[in-house]
């Protein structure tokens, strides 16, 4: 029997969709039929982002956004529900610092904590907000980390590693106390990926050793094949899956 993912008539609205990951997850999710938004702080990004999805035959805008700030989450969660209406929400937007501990300071852990955990704190909760209002239930899709589950090597990153546990939880938690609204709550922990993210530690020769000999499967992951596992949890497919979170790693947490 043939299956196919049909998102035709949901509104996506999916944080750090500029690029990487979220960008990915906005084709996908697109080229399923839903119209997606993003959202990032780069508003020439967003532009070029927005011209590849329409390229592509996706329904797409692009909202500027900084997800540390309650202000504007409520605010551009609030506009987006009243244009288009919330279905899905894919909270990508991160960021990740490597830096020896003791020498962590106020910027790096208020830059960290801020995007990772309370940036998708807050996009949940209002997304959750508007999706119990809209009265059709909907699906969350948080991007976590392997990070919040091992301990990384040879980076040293205890807060973005605690952050993405963090993201982890909150996952859980939202999804035991969403359930009776219809809306489902999951997340994926990939591994490391191609993206802007990853760039320099890929080109550190020492670095991609070591991540890559710790990967069973012995590359990288493609920002595709994240999107994939968003799209299945986003859609359908995944109709009894909450509270769930996926690792997409190459095996490398098995070892
Ligand atoms: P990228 O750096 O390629 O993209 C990050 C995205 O997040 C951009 O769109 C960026 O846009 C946006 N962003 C960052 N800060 C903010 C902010 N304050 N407000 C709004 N948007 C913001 O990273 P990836 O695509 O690799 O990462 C996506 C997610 O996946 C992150 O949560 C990351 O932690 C997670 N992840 C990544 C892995 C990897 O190996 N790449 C592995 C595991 C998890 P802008 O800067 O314009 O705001």
């Amino acid at each position: 029997m043939a299956y196919e993912i049909d998102l035709s008539g949901r509104a996506a609205f999916i944080t750090g969709g500029t690029r990487g990951i979220g960008l990915a997850c906005a084709h996908l999710l697109g080229q399923a039929g839903a119209s997606v938004t993003i959202a990032g702080r780069s508003v020439q990004e967003g532009e070029v982002a927005v011209r590849s999805l329409t390229q592509a035959g996706v329904s797409a805008q692009f909202v500027a956004l900084d997800v540390t700030s309650e202000e504007q989450v409520c605010e551009t969660l609030a506009r987006s529900a009243s244009e288009s209406g919330i279905d899905i929400l894919v909270n990508s937007a991160g960021v990740a610092r490597h830096r020896d501990t003791t020498n962590v300071d106020a910027e790096l852990w208020n830059t960290v904590v801020d995007t990772n955990f309370k940036g998708t704190f807050l996009c949940c909760r209002e997304g959750a907000r508007h999706m119990i209002a809209q009265g059709r239930g909907g699906a969350i899709v948080n991007i976590g980390s392997i990070s919040g589950i091992i301990a990384n090597v040879p980076q040293n990153q205890a807060v973005y590693n605690a952050s993405k546990a963090a993201v982890h939880m909150l996952t859980k938690s939202l999804a035991s106390e969403f359930a009776a609204s219809g809306i489902r709550v999951n997340a994926i922990a990939p591994g490391y990926v191609r993206t802007d993210m990853t760039k320099g530690g890929l080109e550190n020769p020492v670095w991609a050793k070591i991540w890559l000999d710790m990967t069973p499967m012995g590359r990288v992951c493609e920002p595709e094949e994240v999107a994939q596992a968003v799209l299945f949890m986003a859609s359908k497919a995944s109709s009894y899956i909450t509270g769930e979170v996926l690792t997409i790693d190459g095996g490398y947490t098995l070892r």
